[in-house]
């Protein structure tokens, strides 16, 4: 009960944003913004079955290391930005 008023006051004095666009968002993702990382994020596979440079057949991935994707990541471990993790991990 008081961890729950004490949260309800931090949200008043910090309300939650959209971890993209930056706009007050109570699920830290607002829905224009979800429609845009759902494009990047999509479960992939590279085959590699006939190539000689690689030392592997398949490649799975869920999103690739760019665009919007790579600018959460780096605001998340260099920019002091640790609320980002409630928007990326949306899609986890
Ligand atoms: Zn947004």
């Amino acid at each position: 009960m008081i961890i729950k008023i004490k949260e309800k006051i931090l949200d008043l004095i910090y309300p939650q944003v959209c971890g993209n666009c930056g706009k007050i968002n109570v699920n830290s993702l607002c829905n224009k913004c979800k429609a845009e990382l759902e494009k990047e994020f999509k479960f992939e596979v590279d085959d590699y079955l006939e190539s000689e440079e690689k030392n592997f057949i398949e490649h799975y991935y869920f999103f690739k290391y760019q665009e919007l994707i790579r600018k959460h990541i780096l605001s998340l471990k260099f920019q002091e930005k640790p609320y980002i993790y409630k928007t990326i991990s949306f899609f986890f």
